[in-house]
């Protein structure tokens, strides 16, 4: 039952977003009312959700954030970054428009502490923002939403662990904004885009197919939350490979200065 109050929040949120945007014609909100919405949420997962107390993974996450947005500043000037450390053991990671990035502390131990797995990720993270891709998917939002009713519906007679699964990857009820499922095609852009930022701000990009990696094997007993929210565009692995020649060379330079 709460899976349908979450349909109906969504869509009534959604619709209600719709008709709020009035004279802009398309279901596309501005950047800076998603960005609102978005710290209005942020702040609520911060209250609601709990924060880790660990001193070192915050400075850790502040520190990488900062070195990889001064890099992307160019992309996104005068955005706000805020980076919050979640003590939860799924790991996973996300980012809201507005620059709001959550990092769950069970992310930071997959890539055991390594600064340079960890900022591939993050990387990863700020491209989607600096891409606007949040943005782009709420503009599908109403079809991702009512898609998620009739998933639902056809999901009806399957397990509910079955069900469970491909909700998360359908990501209805999921919170808005923060976390609609992003597209393949965003993805790939945000692989890319990600190693560029993460390899220009210092930080081994080929770290990039070892956390993969971790992750891969892990989603074979189960999908991790990060999955869902952030499907794989494919052949990632290959696809990171291929561009390591490039990154690679990025990351020397910027090893130099
Ligand atoms: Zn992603």
């Amino acid at each position: 039952m709460i899976w349908m109050r979450d349909n109906f929040y969504i869509l009534f949120t959604l619709v209600l977003t719709i008709f709020s945007c009035s004279g802009c014609g398309v279901a596309m909100m501005s950047d800076e009312r998603l960005a609102r919405q978005s710290n209005v949420q942020f702040s609520e997962m911060k209250r609601k959700d709990p924060v880790s107390k660990n001193i070192d993974y915050q400075k850790m996450i502040d520190r990488i954030g900062k070195r990889i947005t001064d890099v992307a500043m160019v992309d996104v000037p005068g955005t706000d970054w805020e980076f919050v450390v979640f003590d939860k053991t799924e790991p996973n990671a996300f980012a809201m428009p507005g620059g709001k990035v959550g990092v769950n502390v069970g992310l930071i131990e997959l890539a055991n502490g390594d600064e340079d797995e960890i900022a591939a990720v993050i990387g990863h993270e700020v491209a989607h923002v600096a891409k606007r891709h949040s943005n782009k998917r709420m503009s599908q939002g109403v079809g991702v939403a009512l898609g998620g009713i009739i998933l639902d519906t056809a999901m009806r007679k399957k397990s509910s662990k079955d069900r469970a699964l491909a909700r998360g990857a359908y990501g209805v009820g999921a919170t808005l904004g923060a976390v609609l499922p992003f597209s393949r095609t965003q993805e790939r852009e945000a692989d890319d885009l990600g190693l560029i930022y993460s390899a220009k701000a210092g930080y081994d990009p080929r770290a990039s197919i070892r956390f993969w990696q971790k992750m891969k094997s892990r989603s074979r007993n189960k999908m991790p939350q990060f999955l869902s929210t952030h499907p794989d565009s494919g052949k990632r692995i290959e696809y990171l490979r291929s561009r390591m020649p490039y990154v690679m060379g990025l990351y020397n330079k910027a090893k130099k200065t």
